[in-house]
């Protein structure tokens, strides 16, 4: 296992295209493995693959944080087919290091996904569950924090952005 350098936005591999996983081979299984141990030492309470520069849809969630294996969950291809409710939560990304914002989230979710061996599941999922996984499977679709927002609001939020890369909280982009 090993820690990858997690992505900060502005980089293009965040808001690419992602492919289905296909293979569930030991290829993947050492990705899953990199994206679980770098969400533990972030600290977040998940990681999708773009955020590490692997644009497949794939993301773990482990609200636990490393100190509970029995809430290890690995989101392959996964698909919200039912939502209800909603709710307005305080959100942040690991991709958006040091800033939160608030947005509007499904209060339920029932999601269908594959684990790292391939294998079909499904989860209903509420509360804190349900807010990682909506904001894990917009990653997937190249949807991030700041997308969720619109006029004065982004506009604020996108200033807070420029702030932040001046610090060094903001790591600088590999490729920039
Ligand atoms: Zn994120």
């Amino acid at each position: 296992m090993s820690v990858r350098p997690i992505l900060v936005f502005g980089d293009a591999r965040l808001e690419a295209a992602n492919a289905p996983v296909e293979s569930f081979d030991a290829a993947l299984a050492s990705l899953v493995d990199d994206l679980f141990e770098t969400g533990w030492q972030a600290p977040g309470l998940g990681l999708a693959a773009p955020q590490v520069g692997a644009n497949f849809r794939l993301a773990t969630v482990d609200l636990s944080v490393g100190k509970d294996p029995t809430q290890k969950i690995v989101l392959a291809n996964p698909t919200i087919t039912e939502t209800s409710g909603k709710i307005s939560l305080e959100e942040g990304c690991l991709s958006f290091p040091g800033l939160f914002t608030t947005l509007s989230r499904p209060r339920e979710v029932l999601v269908t996904a594959q684990d790292e061996h391939g294998e079909p599941f499904e989860i209903e999922a509420s509360g804190l569950l349900a807010q990682a996984i909506c904001h894990e499977v917009d990653h997937l679709d190249g949807r991030l924090l700041v997308h969720h927002l619109r006029g004065i609001k982004k506009k604020m939020f996108l200033r807070r952005v420029d702030k932040m890369r001046k610090t060094e909280v903001w790591p600088a982009q590999p490729n920039s």
